[in-house]
């Protein structure tokens, strides 16, 4: 690993000081994302063991615990700090009761070692496990050296994307939780050198395009502060299901995270987010399009999933995708409809 200098922030302001100071170093070498926040480390550390991140300064905000470590559910919605660990949303009675595709999606990832250490703010900005971008052996990634080729296009790709990729990169986004509250049109609040924003959590996340090394609308030193999901009666009735290699700590293959308001067996309202397969955080506004105002069937459930992949690309070995992408879709909406609330 490089050399580094390690700060510790105690409040907010600070860790905001601290990350959008430049170095000396990195200013003249026009480096790219000199200053990275510490949260759990449980992903950063790794991307910098292995050479692919390159922070010359690390900031620590584990002790904005206290500011941004609250979780509440309340009439508006859910807010959760983003310096909540996985482990304790996953596990808190408001979530288990009233979102439980959010609560599913934290205790399906990952290991429960890395769940008590691994931040929701963290967890929302890890980045693709595609093997060329993590093997810094291979010259070809745009995303991790633009303008250098993409080895995926013609290699080992099998987990990678099939929506909303782009020539130059057809990495997959690789978390779950992410997709949770993207189906939950879930918003997040970000702080920074120019004061607070609120976006829509479908924002937060870059799709690939012509810039696939520019994976957020985050400004350098922007601090996630935390996200809130509305309420709405589809929240109780929602689940998120992860179709992997192996039962645990693997990464999803495909997932689908849908919430449900039924009136009888008649779709009122429907939230579907899509995950394993997407560039980013994927909610599919054609899926919902689609099953509004039907009886949920396994008819309808299997049209939401066509319009689901109408788009998708595929390249070699994620021919499977979209054929997995849509049973897991239909697999979710069905055992959805058939919960007991
Ligand atoms: P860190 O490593 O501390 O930070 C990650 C990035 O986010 C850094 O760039 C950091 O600067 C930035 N950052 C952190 N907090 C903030 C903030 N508040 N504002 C702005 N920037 C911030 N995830 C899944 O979803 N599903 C899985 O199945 C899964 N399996 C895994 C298996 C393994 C073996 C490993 C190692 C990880 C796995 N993960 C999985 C990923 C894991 O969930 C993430 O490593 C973890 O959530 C990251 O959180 P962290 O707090 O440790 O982030
Ligand atoms: Fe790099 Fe994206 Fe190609 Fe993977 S798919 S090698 S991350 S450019």
């Amino acid at each position: 690993m490089r050399p580094f200098r390690y700060e510790h922030a105690t409040d907010r302001a600070q860790a905001l000081q601290l990350a959008t100071t430049p170095t000396a170093a990195a200013a003249a070498a026009h480096v790219a994302a000199p200053v990275q926040y510490l949260a759990g480390g449980t992903t950063l550390i790794d991307l910098m063991k292995i050479d692919v991140m390159r922070p010359e300064v690390l900031v620590d905000i584990n002790a904005l615990a206290g500011q941004h470590g609250e979780i509440r559910a309340d009439d508006a919605g859910l807010r959760l700090g983003a310096l909540v660990r996985m482990a304790d949303a996953a596990a808190h009675p408001a979530v288990l009761r009233d979102y439980p595709a959010i609560a599913q999606s934290l205790q399906l990832a990952a290991s429960p070692q890395l769940r008590n250490m691994a931040s929701l703010g963290g967890n929302v900005l890890q980045r693709t496990r595609c093997n060329y971008f993590r093997d810094v052996t291979y010259a070809a990634c745009n995303k991790r050296s633009p303008g250098s080729g993409c080895a995926a296009m013609e290699g080992v790709n099998r987990r990678l994307a099939v929506l909303g990729v782009s020539d130059r990169c057809i990495a997959n986004y690789p978390g779950d939780f992410a997709n949770a509250l993207a189906a939950l049109g879930a918003a997040v609040d970000v702080e920074g050198p120019k004061g607070r924003r609120v976006m829509a959590f479908e924002d937060l996340h870059r799709l690939p395009g012509e810039t696939p090394h520019v994976e957020t609308n985050l400004a350098p030193g922007e601090l996630i502060t935390g996200f809130s999901v509305p309420a709405g009666p589809w929240t109780r009735r929602s689940l998120y299901l992860k179709i992997r290699d192996r039962q645990s700590y693997e990464f999803a293959l495909a997932s689908a995270a849908v919430a449900l308001d039924l009136d009888g067996g008649v779709v009122r309202e429907a939230r579907v987010g899509l995950g394993g397969l997407s560039a980013k955080p994927w909610r599919s506004h054609e899926a919902e399009a689609a099953l509004r105002g039907k009886p949920l069937t396994e008819a309808s459930a299997q049209a939401a999933a066509e319009a689901a992949f109408a788009k998708a690309v595929v390249h070699g070995e994620t021919r499977f995708k979209p054929e997995l992408g849509r049973r897991t879709l239909v697999r979710a909406l069905l055992q959805c409809a058939a919960m007991e609330i």
